[in-house]
Formats: C-alpha cells, sequence, structure tokens
C-alpha cells in the first residue's frame, strides 16, 4: 500500500532519541560561552594577536570610521588570515557573497599552490583577500549585466569578520564580500545595505549639526528574531512539496492546531532543546551572539534571536543563522522549515527586524535620555522614520514582498499589508501635544520637559503596550519592523529602512534651516514632520477592516500581493530617492524589480508544478482506488439485497458519493489550473490573480479528500503527525 511509508515514518518518528553533541572541551573541562565565543572569526580582538600595530590601527580604522583600505595592509592581513585559518585546519577560502537570489554563495579556491619547482605551498596574496572573480554569469542580474560583458567581481568587506566554517571532513576560510559588475553596479543584496549605511550616516550628521551637536559616526543597528518550524526528516522525505517547495501545498486541518495556546512559551521538548544547544555552539564559534530561543504560537514553531549588531553584521549573522539551523537540524535528523507558511491554517514564520541607530558613543539614538539635546535628537529620529513610513510606506512594503511572505501578511496572524507605526500611549500623547501646538516652539528645552519626554526612558524601561498587529512597532528603544518573512536576507529591508528615514532626516533638516534654525527651527521641523508623518501613526487593531477604509482615507497603501508591491519600485518617487541618497542607481533599482518579479513567478510555478504532481501521481491514484473498492463493495451489497438478503447500503452508498464527488472537484479544479497558468503565462499579475486562487481550489478539492480517503492508504503525512515533533 502506498501509505506504508508513512507509517513506517510515524514509527521512526517517534522513536528518536535527543541528539548528545561533543561540547568543545580543553584540558577536561567544558568551554564556556565567553571561551568559545568567536573561535571561528578573525576579528579584531584576534587581529591584534596577529598584526603588527600599526597595521591593526589602519585596519581598526577600516572597520570602524570605514576608512579606505591600504594594499599593503590587505597582503599584512592576508597573510595574518592564511596563518590563523592553517593553524585552524583550514585547507580552502572563498569570498561569501550575497547575490540578489536572497541565498549566500560561494566558490572555494585552495590555499594550495606550486612554486618555481613545482613545490606545493600554500600562498594567499593580499589582492586573493580584496578581490575574486567568481563566474558571474550564473547570478541574476536583472539585465543589467548583457552576457557578453557577464563579468562580476566579489570584493572583501572588512567590516564584518572573516571566519571559518567547519565540514565534516575540511574547514574553509569565508570572506565576507561585496559582489559587483565590472562597471561598478551593485550585483548584490549588500552593497545597496552598505551604502544606505553610509547614508544614514550623513543624513544623520547633518540632523547633529542642525541640532549642534558633535560630529559621530552612526550606523544603523540590527537584531533579527527569526522563527522556524521543524519536521521530522522521515515526514519531510515523503512530502514533495515541503522538499521543493518549501511549503505545503495541501493537507487538512489537524483536529488540534494552535487552537490551546500551549505551545507559546512552553517548556521546550528535550529532542528540540538538543537540537537548539548545538545550534547555539556552532553560531558562538562563528561569533554570533545567539540569546533568546522559545517554542513559538504555532506547534513544531520555534525562535532564535541574537544579540543586535551594526546592520550589515546583523545582516551576516542572520545568513549565518539560517544556515547553521539547516545543518544542524539534519545532524538531529530534522528539517528545519524557513519558509513563511509552510503550514495553511497554522501561523506563519517572519522574522522581525530590530533596528535604531547607535554612534560612535555607543549611544542609541532611540532611547530617550535625561539631557534634553538628546531628546530633541530623539524626537527628530522619531519624526524622521514616521515622515519615511507615511511618504514611502509602498517601498517599505515592497522590501518584504515575495511569494511566501504573501500567505502571511494581511492574514490575521501577521502585520497587515499597510505599513504603519505603532508608537504606545506615552509617545502618542507626547506626539499629538507637539502637532496640536501645545508646546510652544519658543522654548524646546522647556517644551520638552513639559511634555514629559525626559521620563520616557522609564516607561520603555516597562513597555507592556505591545500591539502584535502594528508592521512597524516602537518597543521602548528601537522599532521592530514585524512585516519581513522568515527566509528574507534582511538586507534589502534594512536598506530601504535606512533610506527612508535618511530622507526623512534631511527633509527635517531642510525645514529647520528654513524655519530659523537652532533649536526652534529643529523644533518647528519636527513638528511639521510629525503633523505629515503623522498618517502613519495607528495605534489600534491592524487586522480590522475598519482599518482597511481609514488607512485608505489617509492615503496609506495596501498592497495584498507581491506584483503590486513591487510596482512601486517602478515609481518615479523610489528612482528618485535611491539615487538622490546614492543607494541605488536607476538601472540598479529597475534590475531588483526584474529579479523579484522573476523570482516570483518562479516560484508560483514551481509550486503549480509540485501541486500537479501530488495531485495526479500521490492523490488522484489513491482516490481513484478507493472509489473503485468501495463500488465494487457497494456493488455486492447491492446483489446480496437483491437476492433478498436484508442488508442496508446506506453507509456504503454515502461514502462512495463523498468520494465521487470530490474526486470530480479535483479533477474540475486540475483542469482549470492549467487553463489559469496558461492563461497567466508570465504575467506576475495574472499569477497573484488567476493561479494563486485555482492553486487554492485545487488544494480545497485534495484536502477534502484527505478527510474521507481511509487513513490507512493516505500517502503524504498528515499535519497532526508533522506538526507534533518529539
Ligand atoms: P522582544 O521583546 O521583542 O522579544 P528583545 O528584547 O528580546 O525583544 O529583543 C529582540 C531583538 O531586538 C534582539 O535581537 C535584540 O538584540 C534586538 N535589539 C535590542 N536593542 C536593539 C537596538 N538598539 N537596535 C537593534 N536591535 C536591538
Ligand atoms: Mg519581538
Amino acid at each position: 500500500m502506498s501509505a506504508a511509508a508513512r507509517f513506517a515514518a510515524i514509527q521512526t518518528a517517534n522513536s528518536r532519541k535527543p541528539r548528545q553533541f561533543q561540547r568543545q572541551q580543553r584540558e577536561g573541562r567544558t568551554l564556556s560561552v565567553s571561551e568559545l565565543f568567536g573561535q571561528n572569526t578573525f576579528d579584531l580582538a584576534r587581529m591584534k594577536q596577529k598584526l603588527p600595530k600599526s597595521v591593526h590601527r589602519r585596519l581598526t580604522a577600516v572597520v570602524r570610521e570605514g576608512a579606505p583600505l591600504q594594499p599593503e595592509d590587505a597582503a599584512v592581513v592576508a597573510h595574518a588570515a592564511k596563518e590563523w585559518a592553517l593553524e585552524n585546519g583550514c585547507t580552502h577560502f572563498t569570498h561569501w557573497f550575497q547575490p540578489m537570489t536572497g541565498a549566500t554563495a560561494e566558490k572555494h579556491d585552495a590555499f594550495l599552490d606550486l612554486d618555481d619547482q613545482g613545490n606545493a605551498i600554500e600562498r594567499f596574496s593580499g589582492s586573493a583577500l580584496i578581490q575574486s572573480e567568481p563566474d558571474a554569469s550564473s547570478f541574476p542580474s536583472g539585465g543589467m549585466r548583457s552576457t557578453f560583458e557577464a563579468r562580476g567581481y566579489t570584493a572583501w568587506d572588512p567590516s564584518s569578520p572573516m571566519f571559518i566554517r567547519e565540514g565534516v571532513n575540511g574547514k574553509t576560510l569565508c570572506i565576507p564580500s561585496a559582489f559587483i559588475s565590472y562597471t561598478g553596479e551593485a550585483l548584490d543584496k549588500k552593497t545597496p545595505l552598505l551604502r544606505s549605511m553610509q547614508a544614514i550616516d550623513k543624513a544623520a550628521n547633518e540632523l547633529l549639526a542642525v541640532l549642534g551637536l558633535p560630529a559621530s559616526r552612526v550606523t544603523a543597528t540590527l537584531g533579527c528574531e527569526q522563527e522556524y518550524f521543524l519536521v521530522d526528516r522521515a515526514y519531510w522525505s515523503l512530502r514533495p512539496d515541503l522538499a521543493i517547495a518549501g511549503r505545503t501545498v495541501c493537507g487538512a486541518p489537524p483536529p488540534k492546531g494552535q487552537s490551546l495556546d500551549d505551545h507559546y512559551f512552553g517548556a521546550i521538548s528535550s529532542r528540540v532543546l538538543a537540537f537548539m544547544s548545538e545550534v547555539e555552539q556552532e553560531l558562538y564559534k562563528l561569533g554570533v551572539p545567539a540569546k533568546t530561543r522559545h517554542n513559538e504560537v504555532a506547534p513544531g514553531q520555534f525562535e532564535l534571536a541574537p544579540i543586535f549588531r551594526e546592520a550589515n553584521v546583523g545582516v551576516d549573522h542572520n545568513q549565518l543563522i539560517q544556515s547553521v539551523l539547516k545543518t544542524v537540524a539534519v545532524r538531529h535528523d530534522y528539517k528545519v522549515l524557513l519558509h513563511e507558511k509552510p503550514f495553511a491554517g497554522i501561523n506563519g514564520s517572519g522574522k522581525h527586524n530590530n533596528w535604531s541607530l547607535s554612534d560612535s558613543e555607543g549611544e542609541n539614538w532611540l532611547e530617550p535620555g535625561d539631557d534634553p539635546h538628546d531628546n530633541l535628537r530623539f524626537l527628530a529620529v522619531l519624526a524622521s522614520v514616521l515622515l519615511g513610513v507615511f511618504r514611502h510606506g509602498g517601498l517599505l512594503r515592497a522590501a518584504v514582498a515575495s511569494h511566501g511572505n504573501d500567505f502571511r501578511l494581511g492574514a490575521n496572524e501577521a502585520p497587515p499589508a499597510i505599513m504603519s507605526c505603532f508608537l504606545g500611549g506615552m509617545l502618542t500623547r507626547i506626539c499629538d501635544a507637539i502637532v496640536a501646538g501645545d508646546a510652544l516652539p519658543q522654548n524646546p528645552q522647556q517644551a520638552l520637559l513639559e511634555l514629559g519626554v525626559a521620563k520616557l526612558p522609564k516607561v520603555a524601561q516597562d513597555n507592556t503596550d505591545r500591539n502584535r498587529t502594528s508592521p512597524m512597532a516602537f518597543t521602548g528603544n528601537k522599532f521592530e519592523f514585524r512585516a519581513v518573512g522568515s527566509t528574507q536576507n534582511p538586507a534589502w529591508p534594512m536598506t530601504v529602512m535606512n533610506t527612508i528615514v535618511a530622507d526623512g532626516m534631511r527633509q527635517i533638516c531642510t525645514w529647520a534651516e528654513q524655519d530659523g534654525g537652532g533649536d526652534i527651527g529643529a523644533f518647528s521641523a519636527i513638528r511639521r514632520a510629525l503633523t505629515e508623518g503623522g498618517a502613519a501613526r495607528f495605534e489600534g487593531d491592524g487586522y480590522s477592516q475598519e482599518w482597511v477604509a481609514r488607512a485608505e482615507s489617509r492615503g496609506l497603501k495596501n498592497l495584498t500581493k507581491t506584483p503590486e508591491a513591487l510596482d512601486e519600485l517602478r515609481e518615479d518617487a523610489a528612482v528618485k530617492l535611491f539615487s538622490d541618497h546614492g543607494v541605488l542607481s536607476p538601472a540598479e533599482l529597475e534590475s531588483r524589480f526584474n529579479v523579484l518579479t522573476e523570482q516570483y513567478v518562479t516560484q508560483v510555478g514551481i509550486e503549480v508544478d509540485t501541486a500537479t504532481l501530488i495531485a495526479d501521481t500521490m492523490i488522484l491514484p489513491v482516490a481513484l482506488a478507493e472509489r473503485a473498492r468501495l463500488a465494487q463493495g457497494l456493488s455486492s451489497l447491492l446483489d446480496l439485497a437483491s437476492k433478498g438478503v436484508a442488508i442496508e447500503a446506506g453507509p456504503e452508498h454515502d461514502r462512495l458519493t463523498r468520494i465521487s464527488t470530490l474526486v470530480q472537484q479535483m479533477t474540475a479544479a486540475r483542469a482549470a489550473l492549467d487553463v489559469a497558468v496558461a492563461e497567466a503565462g508570465h504575467d506576475p499579475h495574472a499569477c497573484a490573480r488567476k493561479v494563486g486562487p485555482a492553486l487554492e481550489e485545487l488544494r480545497a478539492a485534495i484536502d477534502g479528500l484527505e478527510g474521507v480517503v481511509e487513513d490507512e492508504a493516505w500517502p503524504l503525512p498528515k499535519y497532526r503527525e508533522m506538526l507534533f515533533v518529539v
């Protein structure tokens, strides 16, 4: 029977034991986290032991202040990195970069070289450290490069430390890099992020000048809360949809899903905990400060959050987290699902991007302080965020647009597709008072005092006033952008966030000048920004229908599907914004539009193929076999009845009718899907409008059959089996 494999999988999954792994030891003692931390990274601290003082000093300036790197220094660093990598058993090195596919990419080269005599030596030059030339032609460029000039190169990003990746049989030195075409266009996610960080540093310094505060190096900070699901490998291997599309394209709801709310923050099962501990050990070695772990809302769903870092490092950490989750899961006989919506009807996974700004003094700009000037700065950042979200909410939506995330956004479990900000009661009162003109700008210091801005830190510490329905919530000392998808590389949403806030800051600076400069001009500009940007403020229930109507009247966009959201990238305002801040040229922006649209259409196509494969080769044969069996049974019963045996064939009759109806429904939906696919072609809007709903119809029929077909015969692991991981 086709279900034999499924029952074997249930047996296997239920007899697993937690895996014990080798904790790193030294002299018979298990290393503490602080001893283990960063063991596999060549960070500034480790470089200090390996580099001449002067080189280390200049490199620190490169990392901390973005100073240019001298080629002579690169040669010295390359030598030291090679020594360190070889001491630690590396045989290869690779530039590790983030092309527009959204995944990470690497091409390994051995340290091995031959000298003039033909003897094997290990070599690693400064130029190999700084630059590499992978064959770029197979990476998406969104039409920026024609194939005859397909060359691109990767360039070392010294602001993120090199690290060693351990394989079962060898180790590789990974060099975080940007990926650029020979004509200087960004072919990756990292380069625009780094540019956006420069843009915000520049705008923030203009703001400092307006406020009469000393210049500083201002960096965006990022801490990503990563949600994920675990399923047993035995089940995963029997679900082609999970393996190919990353989500189930069918599956009837289990009798118990998340309705009892008993999973969130529940006790972590020992097998899952064993997995999490090993993930953490791997992350610590890579210098990723994994901090929080817990069960999430859905059964089988979990979360991992590291301590925040500079946004570019935070992005690299998130990429490493995703990769380590995947590799370690397999060791524990799990598969990790990073898709935004692996199971219909069950909460999906997001990645909250916690964002703030920090200066060279290490001060958090979203932390209101006691000093009135700090508070003016705090209000200016807040006002910039509001203005940015109001003016460019569509772009922010585009920044999180993906096929997978469409299942989440606006589905009453994740923030709606309308971009707005939640500020909490106290900040709302302050903003309202400023907008209403309760505080006169003649004496901003006094005004802030009267408004109670200085009392904010205490509120920040006790921020119980959370609103889960907001896509962008102020949570005491940072903004939490919650609309980001779980699989997504956070570089792109953070690029957009930095750019729109930089734009808001610049506007405030311009207004401040116009309004007479100084504190008075600044206060007046903040008031103008809070007034205009106030339309992006929303404290209520983001899931409600009422909000959809209200948002529209405020001029906020509600872009429910990816293709509409991506169209925002083609608006003049977007082109201007990204070029004004030097983040993306018009051609680079257009290429992002092309790549993201292409990815969307491709993903829909993959789902269609997976769903039809399952329907045609796994479900329909089983349903037809059962129908035939039932028909035969019914016919023999009726035969007996006709011979005078007192028998009533009602149940058989009902069952046969139910199955027949569902089979008909399924075949009709299957044919309609083919039509929808043919009609939609490569048009992303048509894919969203026609193919999505047609897939849902097919799914409904399959899920109906799952509820009727004999359990003994059903080939696919069911939700109730997969979701309750042990
Ligand atoms: P929550 O209550 O939302 O779970 P946590 O305090 O656990 O919030 O923090 C969630 C994430 O926010 C963590 O990754 C944390 O490091 C990050 N975070 C905290 N402060 C900042 C900041 N100033 N900038 C960016 N991220 C931050
Ligand atoms: Mg959070």
